[in-house]
């Protein structure tokens, strides 16, 4: 396999009790590649997501993270993950924003309280990256839902991965902060050569702001540029007619 592929996806179907939830899913991530996964609820999203993040073992086919199969796989601290309705499930614990970066960091042999200078390095520098540095003291609590939504980046970030997964990252924060929110996944992409895999249901943003776009709906159902894919009928068996919209480009 060439070795500017990430993620391979071969042949990969998974079943919860039976149901089938991804059928014989194929696709690669290349690095540098900003990957948008669309599709309605329930459609297989967070299922393949947690398949890549070793989370999920599928029942056929084969995964392969950074040329290597994902059962001897190791290296994990270079991906990293925001999940989905990370903010809600993280609000009932009264921690620090440095605090909570930080838990990006631990590597399970690790508590929290021996943070290393290297760990308080990296803490600085995911918030730096994501413009949250002067809030490193306050409680999440505090924070507006575009600012948590930045906090849990950081975290992801704090592992210094090569890839960054997330999933529907924009529910629930409000449009001024969801514009700087991609405007920060851009430069992340862009600047910091992070190849990024977003999944939302989102479509109309999303074909803005990625590469490719990956249609899911149990079956992959298409794969290719925005343009390709707004061209395919795909969109409007997957969402039904009179879906409108425009794609920019940047
Ligand atoms: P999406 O993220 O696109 O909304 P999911 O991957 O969460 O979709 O779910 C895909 C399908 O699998 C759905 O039909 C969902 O009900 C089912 N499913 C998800 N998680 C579980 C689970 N833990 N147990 C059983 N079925 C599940
Ligand atoms: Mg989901």
């Amino acid at each position: 396999m060439a070795n500017d592929v990430l993620v391979s996806i071969d042949n990969v179907s998974f079943r919860y009790n039976g149901e089938l939830a991804l059928d014989s899913i194929n696709f690669q991530v290349k690095k540098g590649e900003f990957l948008g996964i669309i599709g309605p609820n329930g459609s297989g999203k967070t299922t393949l997501l947690k398949i890549i993040l070793g989370l999920l073992t599928p029942q056929t086919g084969k995964v392969t993270l950074f040329g290597e199969n994902i059962k001897s796989f190791k290296q994990w601290s270079k991906i990293g993950y925001v999940p989905q309705r990370v903010i809600t499930s993280f609000m009932r614990f009264p921690i620090t924003v440095e605090e909570a970066v930080g838990m990006g960091r631990i590597n399970g042999s690790r508590l929290f309280d021996f943070t290393s200078s290297e760990d308080r390095e990296a803490i600085e520098e995911s918030l730096k990256a994501v413009n949250m540095g002067r809030f490193k003291k306050k409680l999440l609590t505090q924070l507006s839902g575009g600012q948590q939504q930045r906090v849990f980046i950081a975290r992801a970030l704090a592992s210094n991965p090569e890839l960054l997964i997330l999933d529907e990252p924009t529910v629930g924060v409000d449009v001024d902060s969801q514009a700087k929110f991609y405007q920060l996944l851009r430069d992340l992409n862009k600047k910091m050569k992070l190849t990024l895999i977003l999944v939302s249901h989102d479509i109309d943003v999303v074909a803005n702001e990625v590469e490719t776009i990956a249609c899911l709906n149990c079956k992959l159902v298409c794969h290719g540029t925005p343009k390709e894919v707004l061209k395919s009928n795909f969109i409007e068996s997957l969402y039904g007619k009179g879906l409108k919209f425009v794609v920019h480009g940047h």
